[in-house]
């Protein structure tokens, strides 16, 4: 850590408290791959902390990049979101990219209960409800006594009443619907659910490099 100067930002990768930016440095920041491809939402304490150890850039509204000094040496508008320091704002970063992490997105989502609960956002698929998750199941759409596969497209989320009342038919013959058809996530929804809850308008561009029919539906509603 540079000594001096009011540079005391981030010490070994946690924030000291400096009010009221602290929950600013819970906020989310868009980590971009090498080749700027959005893998992941992290935390304002954590960007800091990668463009500190070097592992990071950050980058501004006009796509220049801009190592740890460089950013901090950058002054804070008013509309910029920053959180104070001894002695002066330092710019809060909402788009890093990553120097060492070459990996594209993972095109495959782990097929996991988790990720399962987390696409169908622990809501029934047949009547809607959300639920903790101890009172939800997984529902072979087509039951597997039928020759239902264990995959995305026929495992969905179900409560327990509406499990034991489908029983082993397919949702026609037990006269129900599911709220959508289930797909396997494009996403890792860790990253989706996170981008749903803020979005920074710095974070379009990349976004929608990535994919604009998806984003646009998602969130332009
Ligand atoms: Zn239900």
């Amino acid at each position: 850590m540079r000594e001096g100067g009011g540079g005391r930002y981030v010490r070994g990768g946690e924030a000291r408290c400096y009010p009221p930016g602290q929950r600013m440095l819970d906020t989310g920041v868009l980590v971009l791959n090498r080749v700027y491809q959005p893998v992941h939402i992290t935390s304002v304490r954590r960007a800091f902390a990668l463009l500190y150890q070097g592992a990071a850039r950050a980058i501004d509204e006009e796509f220049r990049l801009f190592d740890f000094e460089s950013w901090a040496a950058l002054a804070a508008a008013a509309h910029h979101d920053s959180i104070g320091t001894v002695g002066r704002r330092l710019r809060v970063p909402r788009v890093i990219v990553l120097l060492a992490y070459e990996h594209l997105p993972k095109a495959r989502v782990r097929f996991s209960r988790f990720n399962i609960y987390a696409r169908d956002e622990s809501t029934c698929q047949y009547c809607g409800r959300k639920h903790r998750r101890a009172e939800l199941n997984l529902d072979h759409v087509i039951p597997r006594s039928r020759g239902g596969s264990t995959t995305w497209e026929n495992v969905v989320c179900s409560c327990i009443p509406c499990n034991l009342r489908k029983g082993g038919r397919t949702p026609d013959e037990a006269g129900m619907k599911l709220l959508r058809h289930p797909t396997r996530p494009r996403w890792t929804p860790t990253f989706r659910s996170a981008a749903r809850r803020s979005f920074y308008r710095e974070w379009r561009p990349f976004l929608s490099l990535a994919d604009a029919a998806y984003w646009n539906a998602e969130l332009l509603e």
